[in-house]
């Protein structure tokens, strides 16, 4: 049926493009009513093109659509051939200098920190780099979509708003010219009518409600039976739901269904099923059935005509025709607005603009974006057109916002969300505050959303439902939006903005006349709370409008007139709320020290309160502005404020404050969490800038207007404790109750918080206003404060200070001033350090503090103090002086009452008892002494001639205390404390309070030269008591010198004591680790020469080597027959070393891994953490922890950071990933060599011979055992013809020497490589298992081979001991394993590596020698060797084979050196080769000579014989590898030391080299040693057709020395690599943005990750790109970039995974995962550098099992979806 549909498309599609666009727009040229004639064309055609299949194909749809509908429309409009008539209109075009560039989603923005207007100003990225912002300090962000390039805005930018590109077409700048100059007439009219007709059609047909009719003039003649069900996207459904459904629904595969769910997620809806109406109607209603509940809406389906959904398609591919047609000419854009914003024939709200928008809602998401998009790139382009359309989306804004509030698409796809593009223009928002009240319009349609009241009419959130939550939640915007408004501030006032700025403000206040008082709470007692109430609304709230709160201030700032009337209006509004506040409450009457006040009863503890008073608070920060301004100055009585009632003012600030005290001393412990974390919001830096800041200048400014003894009485009265001061023996009283404890500590503990309130309330005076400081001064002290607790990155330093509207916190233009930077390392952050001076100015007490960072800070402080030899003391610092409005308020430390709190306190102290008073009370008193002795002293210095100076804390505290108690003066009880044992800590504080208050006494003294009477008296009492107290603190000082120095002496001592420990300790730990190691490498051998092979090898001493095991702690020697020791080991397959990550195991059944490919492209690695255990320990620690985890599972369904059913565990000791054990062997050559040597051993020559003539046998052997019944006969024939070889015993079966347990463990490492390296089920018969073993021990010599060239480190130097002990058992355990295999197999193995050097006539098709990796063939023919040798017994010795092997495999590699070099690269560089090695004369005639004799045996296909020195230096680079790899694994093989010159780094070592191999220096000399074969070999490899088809350049072969595998390069600037993942589109989904592109770091792939378009199937599970990523590319192993995150992937295998820290450091050397700072970021090279060593090293798996078990949460992550 589809193909017949085709078919029929494709006829029709021919009748179509017979069309002639000419004809019909000449048609319609000459028409009287063009709408008629073109709604004709579209009805009869629009059907006939869109919609023909059940399958949208749109890019044919859209191809005959331009041919038939739209070119004829371009025709028209041009009056030509568009191809020509658009170009003409570009050329006389003359653009405007906006960039208007729309954002994708995922592509970077910037934004200049010092230039743009706010934050929302940003460029495109070529924008950017073109400006000059570049230099400035900037912001990256990815954008969300939607938005556009600001650049060439000026109202966007301070400086510098245009780029390069942008600025170059301004040249005389005309803004206001018309673009329509540039056009015809006849095209402006031809555009009119065009425009205007299809503009008209494109919002008609969208917004058509009717599902089954079409408008009247487009309705066809005969009407077909075709349907479609219309499936809508909603935000409620989950993809799985839809996914299920559909599935359900209209009998769809996953992947179809999957299909359906992502175009309807992304275009907003999609056609799920096509057919005749019943048929739709019925995947309807199951839909509609399937996906409804009772809490959820069912999912929007429509049953639609298709000739409907064809016009709504083409309705769409309309508006982005008139977008496109639009660039080419600024004129046809302005057209194009005049058309849009034309009021249509139903009055206000008709044009087609306004119909758009006002059927927002009710659009899919496609149909909204296209449109948004038009409306951006023409009405907002337009700077003309722009004011307009502002207009009317103000106009309609309340109907917008509305729509949005009840849409449930995100805000994105809103077009309420253009707000931002609009309020933000300055000029916009300026003219729609004026013209439009747009201030008001916002305020009042936020409050219209919030209905729910009290009966106080206060906002009421306790008790929404789920709809009115939902709805709260979107009407937030609408504060973005008033903010918006308001970010930039007027620079001029007009009478119209005053006045309508003053209408918003009344608004505002309404608005937070509502918040006054909202959620109030009242003290449980008794009993918990039932239920947590609601508190988070509220501070959602509150934390919203904090930045439009202080916004609305720094507006009011900028004019007098506005200050006064807004304050007046705030005050009138905070009298409302406050409307006889008194009423019902008693008044009473409160006296202390002869002073009384007139207060009400009122107890925080029992009656109502509320954390939120934001007219309170905006008062404060409006009466802090009328301080800071010029009238308060000069004229103050021209301010509002006789009006004030200071009590008034104070009452609700200080009841707040009083809870929070209330709640810290555990009285409001009933009241559950909600409580805690409101008190903690209301601190808090987002918050309390407008909460608890805003509390303490209001009670600064109530005290500055009041008696402070009337303050501090009624302060008494609500923090409850004023029965406390105002009955004399209270405090005695309280010591003989001990029954009260708790009321005594709740009640201290509120003492303790009142004097802090007390302290605060001096002393903090640095917001411009209340004290004489500016902005600076006061982000100053802030960071002073946090570094003061320790130091801190820039990041954690930006999230402790508050940040305004523009995300700035001002940091960067102080942050020099007080503190340095320290550069981070490899790991870490950069940190800020205070500076040493700015430590006088900490202050204890500083407000901003918690309780814990307070305590923090005073540690650190102290410490420092202590260690630069001070004293401990943390006096307050110097303060500024306030503002004249506040100046009365430092009266309040000298006021009577104030003393009388303190003598009480003091009193407590010198009495020492009970429970009554505590250190931390007293240590309060002391600073608030502290404070007004420097504001004393300041007063002091500063004083001018005709003042006199009115504070004199000095004499006050000097004076005894009155009657009737007659205590002694402050002063006197200070001296006494000063030598109160139990008040150690407070002694330096004591001390320099004395010294600062004899100071002052001093400084009086000079000031006025006679002393006033009165103090003489106590000044005479003091000089007496100075003696004594000289005297006694002459003996204290004694006493603490005599007890520092025991002390001093006591750490000494302990301090050896640990550092001998820690030594002892520390060599423990190496001798442990290293045993083996240090005991191989001791110079047992004085040889000068070290040989490490053949017959000259040299000889070691029988070493005993002994072991401890970790698990039960016992030592045991190394032996063959003893025990097995192992190492945990961890097996892995790898392509770290693959030259071809195309290449990959097929099919591992089949897969013969017998000769390793030269591209390594698939290797397996094992690597140890080199902890030894014994076998049997091993096993029983693995069954235990297999054991528990099935028991886990049962319990829990939880994972594990390791898998153990592969056999996985951690090592007991150090939790390294592991999957199976190495057994610890001796040196294996020993135990079978030890037979009977003959001094005469065969040459190279002779020993081939000898070995084929043995092959021969045993392939002969073989063939008679393998073939029994067939040709036996004719087998024992030739049987009797064949010869053995002399010595030859085939028959006989060595011994195995080594004990049952080694010979398991032999098995269990064998099996483990085999299972791990195939991805096989073990199977330790399968003959491949040897194989594998040799190749692990090939590949992971390799690789170490790499990493130390790279490195520049010698190949014998230091290694750790984990790889050292790992590489030698390795190989030991590799060249012992023949042992456990089947003789033959390992045989036929030798035989098969053999034969593809010295060709048999058995084995025909082996790989050429340009296809084998000559290190694998070593080590596989050297290890294998002993299976054959084991039955020689004609002499020739183990060695004897090793070296002629050696020896051989190495002639093979020149011969394939030769080959690749000289073909490939034609020797370049002569220059470059003059300053390298150069080959003697000899060499270099010699390498010659072997290429001549390559040369004719490839039969001339070398044509060109290169240079000698040449040849030479490529022979010597491209061998270097393999012949230190070689060295490597002799060395550990035979366990002959490392001559001392390659154990350091230098020159290359090549002779050395040859010499521990036992090769001449000259390599080429081998072939010459041995020319009787040399040249049959030569020929016999040159032979290969596949050498001679890569001779011939038909293939490629891989060249020497391979280039070691590195991750790919980074780009230095992190934003080119946003770049460019924003331009990469997932590869499935055509075209669609990736949401979650990530960088493969091994290959450089780019991935769509974490999403369903990019999932495959991998053995039989779904798994996401970046998993099926790693089996391809890194054999189960990927290191990627999520390039939106910022963040390193590692995963391993499907279920392993961790995030590891980026290589991308910001300035000030942070990571930012998650780009949520923006700061730009720089790649760090030696973090790539150490993420590449983790890739090279094979420790990503580790690496992942460290992070999982570090943190659990890793575990649960579903990594195979990424
Ligand atoms: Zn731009
Ligand atoms: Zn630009
Ligand atoms: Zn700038
Ligand atoms: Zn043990
Ligand atoms: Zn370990
Ligand atoms: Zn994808
Ligand atoms: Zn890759």
């Amino acid at each position: 049926m589809a193909s017949e549909l085709e078919l029929e498309m494709q006829a029709i599609d021919r009748s179509l493009l017979e069309c002639s666009a000419e004809e019909i727009a000449g048609k319609w040229l000459q028409a009287t009513d063009l709408t008629r004639e073109v709604y004709q064309h579209l009805a009869h055609y629009v059907p006939k093109i869109y919609c023909r299949s059940p399958n949208p194909c749109p890019q044919k749809e859209d191809m005959v659509a331009q041919h038939v509908l739209l070119a004829p429309m371009e025709w028209y409009l041009c009056g030509e051939d568009s191809e020509f008539g658009f170009p003409k209109l570009q050329q006389a075009n003359k653009p405007s200098h906006l960039c208007g560039r729309v954002f994708k989603v995922g592509e970077p923005t910037y934004s200049c920190r010092d230039c743009a207007v706010d934050p929302t100003c940003v460029l495109c990225m070529d924008c950017f780099l073109g400006s000059i912002h570049r230099d400035h300090r900037y912001r990256m962000t990815t954008s969300g979509g939607g938005g556009f390039c600001d650049c060439g805005d000026t109202e966007a930018w301070k400086e510098g708003p245009y780029c390069q590109k942008h600025e170059l077409n301004t040249p005389e700048i005309e803004e206001e010219e018309d673009p329509l100059v540039h056009l015809s007439e006849d095209v402006i009219a031809r555009s009119y009518n065009i425009f205007t007709i299809m503009f008209q059609y494109a919002v008609e047909i969208l917004t058509w409600e009717k599902e089954s009719e079409l408008p009247a003039d487009l309705e066809m003649v005969e009407k077909s039976d075709t349907y479609y069900c219309m499936l809508f996207n909603d935000e409620v459904h989950t993809y799985e739901q839809v996914i299920y459904t559909l599935q359900k629904a209209v009998n769809c595969t996953q992947k179809e269904a999957i299909g359906f769910a992502t175009t309807v997620d992304r275009d907003g809806r999609r056609s799920v099923r096509c057919g005749d109406f019943q048929y739709c109607e019925q995947a309807k209603s199951i839909i509609v059935r399937n996906t409804s509940s009772r809490q959820t809406k069912p999912l929007k389906v429509q049953v639609m005509h298709s000739s409907l959904v064809a016009h709504q398609s083409f309705g769409l591919k309309v508006l982005s025709w008139l977008g496109s047609v639009i660039g080419y000419s600024d004129g046809l854009r302005r057209i194009l607005c005049q058309v849009g914003l034309q009021e249509g024939p139903d009055g206000e709200n008709s044009s087609l603009v306004d119909r758009l928008m006002l059927s927002d809602s009710k659009l899919w998401k496609g149909a909204r974006s296209v449109y948004h998009q038009l409306f951006m790139s023409s009405l907002l382009m337009d700077l003309k057109y722009k004011k307009l359309f502002a207009v009317r989306f103000a106009k309609n804004y309340e109907r917008l916002q509305s729509d949005y509030v009840t849409d449930d698409h995100d805000r994105e796809f809103s077009i309420a969300d253009l707000s931002v593009q609009i309020f933000t223009v300055p000029s916009l928002a300026r003219m729609l505050i004026t013209e439009e009240n747009l201030m008001t319009i916002i305020i009042k349609t936020f409050m219209d959303h919030l209905r729910h009241r009290d009966t106080q009419g206060r906002f009421q959130f306790e008790r929404y439902t789920a709809l009115q939550a939902f709805k709260f939640r979107r009407v937030q915007s609408l504060i973005l939006d008033l903010k918006y408004v308001l970010i930039s501030k007027p620079t001029e006032w007009s009478d119209d903005l005053r006045e309508k700025f003053l209408e918003g403000f009344d608004a505002f206040l309404e608005l937070l006349k509502c918040m006054q008082g909202m959620d109030p709470i009242t003290r449980q007692v008794g009993q918990h709370i039932e239920m947590e109430p609601e508190w988070e609304a509220a501070f959602t709230l509150q934390m919203k409008l904090t930045h439009v709160i202080s916004m609305m201030q720094d507006w009011c700032a900028l004019d007098e007139k506005v200050l006064i009337e807004a304050y007046k209006k705030c005050l009138t509004v905070l009298m409302q709320c406050h409307g006889g506040f008194t009423d019902g409450e008693q008044p009473i009457t409160l006296s202390i020290c002869g002073h009384s006040v007139e207060t009400i009863r009122y107890c925080v503890s029992q009656e109502k309160v509320s954390i939120h008073l934001p007219v309170s608070r905006l008062l404060a920060g409006l009466h802090v502005l009328l301080s800071k301004s010029e009238v308060a100055y000069k004229f103050p009585e021209l301010l509002p404020l006789s009006e004030l009632s200071p009590p008034m003012l104070i009452e609700h600030p200080l009841r707040c404050l009083v809870l929070c005290a209330q709640v810290h001393a555990g009285m409001w412990r009933r009241n559950g969490f909600s409580l805690v974390n409101q008190i903690y919001y209301y601190h808090n830096v987002k918050c309390r800038r407008e909460m608890f800041d805003k509390d303490i200048v209001m009670l600064q400014t109530g005290v500055s207007m009041m008696d402070p003894n009337h303050f501090l009485m009624i302060m008494l009265s609500r923090f409850e404790l004023y029965q406390i001061f105002s009955t004399p023996d209270y405090g005695k009283r309280f010591s003989s109750e001990i029954t009260h404890k708790d009321v005594v500590q709740q009640n201290n503990t509120l003492i303790e918080e009142m004097l802090y309130l007390i302290i605060m309330l001096v002393g903090e005076r640095f917001s411009p206003g209340v004290g004489q400081v500016n902005a600076t001064d006061d982000i100053k002290r802030e960071i002073i404060h946090q570094l003061s607790i320790k130091p801190m990155a820039h990041s954690e330093l930006v999230k402790s200070l508050p940040e305004d509207e523009n995300k700035e916190t001002g940091m960067e233009s102080v942050i020099e001033a007080v503190a340095h930077f320290k550069k981070p390392g490899l790991t870490g952050r950069g940190m800020y350090e205070l500076k040493p001076e700015c430590a006088k100015e900490f202050n204890l007490y500083f407000y901003h503090f918690s309780r814990a960072e307070q305590s923090k800070a005073e540690e650190a402080q102290r410490k420092l103090k202590r260690q630069n030899r001070e004293d401990t003391a943390l006096p307050p610092p110097v303060l500024p002086p306030f503002c004249p409005l506040f100046a009365s308020l430092v009266n309040i430390l000298q006021s009577d009452v104030m003393l009388c709190i303190m003598r009480t306190i003091l009193q407590w102290a010198v009495e020492h008892n009970g429970y009554a008073w505590s250190e931390s009370m007293l240590q309060r008193v002391l600073h608030l002494i502290g404070m007004a002795l420097q504001e004393e002293k300041q007063h002091l210095e500063n004083v001018t001639e005709e003042h006199v100076v009115t504070f004199t804390f000095t004499q006050k505290i000097s004076k005894p205390g009155e009657a009737p108690n007659n205590s002694p003066s402050i002063l006197a009880m200070l001296e006494t404390l000063q030598n109160a044992p139990y008040l150690e800590v407070h002694k330096d504080m004591i001390r320099w309070i004395l010294k600062t208050f004899n100071a002052i006494k001093k400084l009086r003294e000079s000031s006025s030269p006679s002393p006033v009477a009165e103090t003489e008296g106590t000044i005479m009492e003091e000089s007496s008591r100075d003696k004594d107290k000289a005297e006694r603190k002459r003996k204290a000082e004694i006493a603490r010198l005599r007890r520092e120095k025991i002390m001093a002496q006591m750490s000494e001592m302990q301090r050896h004591f640990i550092d001998e420990n820690k030594e002892l300790f520390q060599q423990t730990l190496e001798l442990d680790a290293s045993a083996s190691a240090v005991l191989d490498n001791s110079p047992v051998v004085s040889d000068k020469t070290l040989t490490a092979l053949g017959p000259a090898q040299t000889q070691v001493p029988e070493q005993r080597q002994f072991v401890t095991c970790i698990l039960c702690q016992e030592e045991q020697e190394v032996k063959v027959e003893s025990k097995a020791m192992v190492l945990a080991a961890f097996v892995q397959r790898s392509t770290v070393l693959s030259k071809d990550r195309s290449k990959f195991i097929q099919d591992p059944e089949k897969y013969d891994p017998l000769f390793m490919h030269p591209d390594l492209s698939c290797g397996t690695h094992t690597g140890s953490c080199g902890h030894i255990m014994h076998a049997h320990c091993w096993q029983r620690y693995f069954d235990s922890v297999q054991a528990k985890e099935q028991r886990r599972q049962q319990r829990l369904r939880l994972h594990t950071s390791y898998d153990v059913e592969n056999g996985e565990f951690l090592c007991p000791l150090c939790e390294c990933l592991s999957n199976t054990v190495i057994p610890l062997l001796l040196p294996p050559r020993k135990i079978f060599n030890s037979r009977l040597n003959f001094s005469d051993q065969p040459n190279l020559t002779q020993w081939i011979r000898t070995i084929s003539q043995q092959i021969k046998a045993l392939q002969a052997l073989g063939k008679e055992e393998g073939t029994p019944h067939t040709t036996s006969s004719k087998n024992s024939e030739n049987m009797d013809e064949f010869q053995l070889p002399e010595g030859f015993r085939p028959d006989f079966r060595p011994k195995n020497p080594y004990s049952e347990s080694i010979k398991e463990m032999l098995k269990t490492f064998g099996t483990a490589t085999y299972k791990v390296g195939l991805k096989l089920h073990p199977n330790e018969e399968d003959p491949r298992v040897p194989v594998m073993c040799w190749g692990s021990c090939a590949y992971t010599i390799q690789s170490l081979e790499r990493i130390l060239s790279d490195e520049d480190k010698p190949l014998f130097g230091p290694l750790p001991c984990r790889l050292d002990d790992c590489l030698r058992s390795l190989t030991r355990f590799a060249a012992a394993h023949w042992t456990v295999a089947s003789l033959s197999v390992v045989q036929g193995h030798f035989c098969k590596l053999f034969a593809s050097l010295v060709p048999d006539d058995n084995h025909g098709d082996l790989p050429c020698i340009l296809d084998i990796d000559m290190f694998h063939l070593l080590v596989g023919l050297v290890l294998a060797f002993p299976a054959l040798q084991c039955q020689d017994f004609s002499g020739t010795s183990l060695g004897t084979g090793d070296l002629h092997i050696f020896r051989l495999v190495t002639m093979a590699h020149i011969i394939q050196l030769l080959l690749t070099s000289c073909t490939v690269i034609p020797y370049l560089s002569e220059e470059n080769g003059m300053d390298e090695e150069s080959p003697a004369g000899e060499e270099e005639s010699a390498v010659l000579a072997l290429y001549k004799t390559l040369q004719q045996c490839t039969g001339s296909a070398l044509k060109e014989v290169p240079p000698g020195w040449h040849l030479w230096r490529n022979v010597r680079a491209g061998i270097l590898p393999f012949l230190k790899c070689s060295a490597l694994f002799f060395h550990y093989l035979n366990g002959v030391p490392s001559p001392p010159e390659m154990q350091v780094s230098g020159a290359s070592h090549f002779e050395h080299l040859c010499n521990y191999l036992s090769l001449p220096s000259n390599l080429v000399s081998l072939f010459q040693e041995n020319n009787e074969i040399t040249k049959s070999l030569i020929e016999s490899w040159c032979h290969n057709i596949e050498v001679k088809r890569y001779l011939e350049g038909e293939r490629d072969a891989i060249s020497y020395p391979r280039e070691s595998n590195k991750l790919i390069d980074l780009p230095e600037d992190y934003s080119s690599l946003i770049n460019q993942a924003s331009n990469f589109s997932c590869p499935k989904s055509g075209g669609d943005k990736s949401r979650a592109p990530t960088l493969c770091l091994v290959c450089g792939t780019l991935l769509c990750s974490q999403s369903y378009c990019c999932q495959t199937e991998l053995e039989g599970e779904d798994v996401g790109a970046c998993t099926a990523h790693t089996y391809s590319c890194g054999s189960g192993v990927g290191i990627f970039l999520r390039v939106r995150e910022c963040q390193v992937l590692f995963l391993a295998g499907k279920t392993k995974g961790c995030f590891y820290s980026p290589p991308y450091l910001d300035d000030y050397g942070e990571t930012d995962q998650g780009l949520r700072r923006g700061n730009p970021l720089h790649l760090c090279q030696e973090r790539f550098k150490k993420i590449q060593k983790l890739w090279q090293q094979h420790s990503v798996t580790e690496e992942i099992g460290h992070a999982q078990e570090a943190n659990q949460t890793l575990v649960g992550i579903d990594w195979q979806h990424l």
